[in-house]
């Protein structure tokens, strides 16, 4: 055996205690830690030829790259939809590479991880309020949920116009009816063969509202004259925060032929607050939800479930099945997420979400949720009262997209945005939203608290004095 290996093996309980202590160091401290840098790292690598063993790499880590590291997942990094790790998160994070299951998830073939990622999809339908005939499972983002679940609408249509898709190959025309699709749906049906072009934008509730208008909607299905139709819609865009009507949508999928899917990457989490459920009323009808667990959950990246109607087991297997490979077993006799989802092998990506879930309960994550809301609306209320700043919606859910007041202040967004973000004590992220330039912050880490609040406003209504 390799020398460096021999000795790493011997040494072990010093190595991942060295770590635990630097782990340690940084979450106690991910408070202070700055949310961005300037520093890059210096020079060019090349393999070694023996190599340098584990403690002498971790130092060379701690001197090149641990420095620089910035504090995405602490409570001042509002740019994107960024979540955090809860402590129980880290511990199934941990334990996930430390079991290192092969995962095929095979039920009932020695293979433990189907049965926690089971059990863990059962925790999220119940944290949902979701009923029991939806079949989930983990992929590694919401990027990939979505693409998922329009993999399965894609053979849903298919078989409406007499194809198997999965076998032939996509071909003919595709209906794809959406109004603020998330980028990544767009870049799904590319992806899919679907075509990115082919989408069907169909307007807006009205120019302040990224929802969409039902009317408009029943009046394109009507155009379809019948016709099998994919409909993208938003629980929760990025932007604003705006969600489709769930109701309305559910009552039109009574009367039309179409797969429903809903995007509610992080705005599905609205269910976990009684003032904000609502918002998700009638989503249970939907044929596949993506959610997001490495946002609102605040599990490690990565980590996203996707939920599709048992019903549509069988195309769910068409679509993904591993075939040719008869060691694996018949799919529809041997549950085998394998055949489900886009990967093979993966890591037991349930486990953290396992974890936190077990740990922190309803309870646990309506606080977090409520918390996040209560927060998002005392930085709202901020930008509303201060005469330099505006909102550029109103404050639905846990994201400020504002900007600076008055026309002639446009061109100073980009700065504002930069000279604040470079104080590394809070990061934003730019947006253009009904033609204005904008910022959004989004509050999604458990570790927010007022006091970040009110650092981050003060520090503002500094920088917007030093622009005038
Ligand atoms: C973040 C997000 C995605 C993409 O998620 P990844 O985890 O980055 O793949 C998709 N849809 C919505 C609404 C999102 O907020």
């Amino acid at each position: 055996m390799n020398e460096h290996l021999q000795n790493d093996i011997v040494n072990l309980d010093t190595l991942l205690e060295k770590v635990k202590e630097q782990g340690v160091e940084y979450l106690t401290k991910i408070t202070d830690r700055p949310t961005s840098t300037k520093n890059i790292v210096e020079g060019k690598l090349n393999l070694s030829e023996i190599g340098f063993g584990t403690i002498e790499t971790l130092k060379q880590f701690n001197e090149r790259f641990e420095p620089i590291m910035v504090s995405t997942s602490g409570p001042r990094f509002w740019g994107y939809v960024t979540g955090g790790s809860t402590p129980a998160s880290i511990v199934g994070d941990w334990l996930t590479t430390i079991y290192d299951q092969v995962s095929f998830a095979t039920q009932g073939q020695g293979d433990i991880s189907a049965l926690i990622e089971l059990e863990a999809i059962q925790l999220m339908l119940d944290l949902f309020e979701l009923p029991n005939n939806f079949l989930g499972g983990f992929v590694t983002g919401a990027t990939m949920s979505n693409f998922t679940c329009l993999a399965v609408a894609r053979q849903w249509i298919g078989k409406e116009l007499g194809k198997d898709f999965a076998k032939e190959g996509v071909s003919g025309h595709i209906n794809i009816l959406t109004a603020t699709p998330h980028s990544s749906a767009i870049k799904s049906l590319s992806l899919l063969g679907l075509g990115s072009k082919n989408i069907i934008i169909i307007k807006t509730q009205d120019e302040n509202r990224e929802a969409i208008n039902i009317a408009e909607l029943e009046n394109k299905i009507i155009d379809l004259c019948g016709e099998p139709f994919i409909l993208i819609s938003s629980g929760g865009t990025v932007n604003t925060v705006d969600f489709d009507d769930f109701i309305a949508i559910a009552k039109l999928k009574e009367k039309y032929k179409f797969w429903w899917h809903i995007d509610a990457a992080f705005g599905g989490f609205a269910v976990c607050s009684k003032t904000h459920k609502h918002l998700v009323n009638g989503w249970e009808k939907a044929d596949s939800i993506t959610i997001d667990c490495h946002k609102w959950l605040n599990v490690p990246y990565e980590s996203a479930v996707f939920f599709v109607k048992e019903q549509h087991k069988l195309l769910q297997v068409e679509t993904f099945q591993n075939s040719n490979a008869p060691y694996l077993g018949n799919p529809l006799e041997n549950f085998s997420y394998l055949n489900f989802l886009p990967e093979n092998s993966r890591r037991l990506k349930a486990l953290p979400a396992w974890f936190s879930l077990m740990a922190y309960g309803k309870r646990g994550y309506q606080e977090i949720v409520d918390n996040c809301i209560k927060l998002s609306n005392q930085f709202g209320q901020f930008i509303k009262d201060n005469n330099q700043f505006e909102l550029l919606a109103p404050v639905r859910l846990n994201t400020v997209c504002f900007t600076l007041k008055g026309e002639e202040n446009q061109e100073k967004v980009n700065v504002f945005l930069r000279l604040l973000n470079d104080t590394g004590i809070v990061f934003m992220t730019p947006t253009i939203y009904n033609g204005q330039k904008g910022i959004r912050a989004a509050f999604v880490n458990w570790r927010t608290t007022e006091k970040d609040i009110v650092t981050v406003t003060r520090l503002m209504t500094e920088i917007i004095d030093q622009l005038k």
